[in-house]
């Protein structure tokens, strides 16, 4: 029997849990922040490295460069893989890389993923840890933050006896920068339960590491028997968030082959691998940009503190602020003066920013507008 089908529009073809997701906001263009204020653009938006990557980098891709791109990147990554399970004593076929560590976020729903499928989170949390899920089909329940931006493990332990079959954990969190400790973390793997991927973003793990009680999360999940991966990525200490480079590091080589199924064969590019290859073997330059970061956190979050402001305890390179006005008005006024931050929309934070860390010029800069912005408020 054949059926008169209805002529199409591009709105009626789309499927409707795309028609329905939220757009990822990757905040204000800073070429637009350029014009509106006419001043030089301080960007804090998006928790860049402000120091920039190694030197070694450059070199690389210049080395690139010159040999000529007209040939395929290696699809397997496998001497960035090798080197990165080099430096983690893992086996280089437990680790997959990605066209920034998001990517792995969006292969791991394409893998694992039916619709209905349930996926546990964080609120206020990264918004990809909602997005991708919600691309396949599948439902986010985002479990709320204790009133001190703190890890609510009772909230976790409900959600978690609800059956999801994936969780993702940022470690420490964006955007408020809180970390789980040790024990939280073990909290979380033993009450996720056995059938579920546990998930774990750790973005920021570099920044984290020289606080005593932050867990190193392969070490953790490492002797586990159960299906596990830990995210990790160039984008943020590294410096190389232009060049979109990230890796998984997984429980076993068989999660690592069910995602090389799902990914595009050439993800991550040949200079990518060669710039990630380089800023791992130059871990000087990465000690700099943390010890150099950590002084900032303490010094910028006192000086806010100091302020009257509230500001969540943050062991990442960006803090979580309340400005005590709606977040979009606050970002507005700091985008004529020509700094970008991040408006925070998530419910119960709409008086949120949050601002990355930068040089001790560019931060003395935001404190002093914030600060005469917060006090003057809204007319
Ligand atoms: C920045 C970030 C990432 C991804 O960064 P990539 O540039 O895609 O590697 C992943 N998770 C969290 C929580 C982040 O903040």
């Amino acid at each position: 029997m054949s059926q008169v089908l209805e002529p199409a529009t591009s709105a009626s073809l789309v499927r409707r849990e795309v028609a329905d997701l939220p757009a990822y906001d990757p905040g204000a263009d800073p070429d637009e922040v350029a014009a509106l204020s006419g001043a030089r653009v301080i960007k804090l938006s998006n928790n860049e490295n402000p120091f920039g990557a190694s030197p070694a980098v450059a070199e690389a891709m210049r080395l690139r460069l010159t040999d000529g791109v007209s040939r395929y990147p290696d699809p397997t990554g496998k001497r960035l893989a090798e080197a990165i399970g080099k430096s983690l004593d893992v086996s280089a076929e437990r680790v997959v890389l990605g066209n920034g560590s998001e990517n792995i976020l969006e292969l791991l729903c394409q893998a694992v993923l039916d619709p209905g499928d349930l996926v546990t989170t964080q609120a206020p949390g990264f918004s990809l840890h909602e997005i991708f899920p919600r691309m396949v089909g599948a439902r986010v329940e985002k479990v709320p933050v204790t009133a001190e931006f703190g890890f609510d493990a009772a909230a976790w332990c409900t959600a978690l006896a609800a059956g999801p079959k994936l969780v993702f954990l940022a470690n420490p969190c964006n955007p408020t920068g809180a970390m789980l400790s040790a024990g939280e973390l073990e909290r979380i793997v033993a009450d996720t339960p056995e059938s579920a991927l546990l998930v774990l973003d750790e973005a920021y793990c570099e920044f984290a590491r020289p606080v005593p009680e932050y867990p190193d999360g392969l070490a953790v999940l490492r002797g586990l028997d159960r299906p596990w991966i830990v995210l990790r990525t160039f984008s943020k200490a590294y410096g190389l968030a232009g060049i979109r480079v990230g890796f998984g590091v997984a429980s076993d080589a068989a999660l690592i082959q069910a995602l090389d199924r799902v990914r595009t064969p050439y993800n991550v590019n040949q200079l990518a691998q060669d710039a990630a290859i380089a800023a791992l073997g130059d871990q000087a330059h990465l000690a700099e940009t943390v010890r150099r970061t950590g002084l900032e956190l303490a010094r910028v979050a006192n000086r806010l503190r100091d302020k009257g402001l509230r500001v969540a305890p943050s062991s990442a390179n960006f803090l979580f602020i309340d400005t005590g006005h709606s977040s979009d008005w606050v970002a507005q006024e700091l985008h004529r003066t020509g700094i970008v931050v991040k408006a925070w929309r998530e419910p119960g934070y709409e008086n949120f920013i949050r601002a990355s860390l930068s040089t001790p010029e560019d931060n003395d800069v935001f404190v002093q507008r914030l600060t005469e912005i917060c006090a003057k408020g809204p007319r």
